[in-house]
């Protein structure tokens, strides 16, 4: 995902508009694998505002991740905005800019071309729900007999027991 921005990286207030249509390679996430279902949309505005680079745009996607109860996959739609300043890699030696780009605040691109691919890699990240479910209803996965409770049911005693109840009942049982 390349901008070349050679026609307005010298105009302060010159824009040009851009759309990309990219498969994504999968992504592994907190040891969790991340598949794309659809290829990435993004589409935006990037702005010469003097200091940079300013890229505006809205990326749409469709991820597979897994069901937090019973592990069957899920299809996750992403649709998010993003807002990217990006400054001339030669910036970096003013330390005010140095500092913002330390901080994650700015990106850098060299010559005429800007790549926003990890900034879109980034938002796709961010927008990944921390829990994810199949249904509002899912059973999980009996944690005995790894039976999905959603099929059908099993014969393990599942009841959770407080860990401090547990011991008594154990006490009581002697
Ligand atoms: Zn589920
Ligand atoms: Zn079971």
């Amino acid at each position: 995902m390349e901008l070349n921005i050679k026609k307005i990286s010298e105009k302060k207030g010159a824009h040009l508009n851009f759309n990309f249509y990219e498969k994504l390679s999968p992504m592994v996430i907190g040891g969790e694998k991340i598949d794309f279902n659809t290829p990435a949309f993004v589409e935006g505005t990037a702005t010469n505002v003097g200091s940079g680079i300013l890229v505006e745009g809205r990326l749409n996607t469709e991820i597979l991740v897994n069901c937090s109860r019973c592990l069957k996959t899920v299809c996750v739609k992403i649709d998010t905005e993003f807002k990217e300043e990006y400054v001339k890699e030669s910036k970096l030696n003013e330390p005010s800019y140095h500092e913002l780009y330390e901080q994650g605040e700015i990106h850098i691109y060299k010559e005429n071309k800007l790549d926003i691919m990890n900034e879109i890699l980034e938002n796709v990240i961010l927008n990944i729900p921390m829990k994810v479910l199949c249904s509002a209803e899912c059973r999980g996965i009996c944690s005995i007999c790894g039976r999905d409770l959603n099929v059908e049911q099993c014969d393990c005693r599942t009841e959770s027991v407080d860990p401090r109840l547990a011991a008594l009942q154990k006490w009581f049982e002697k």
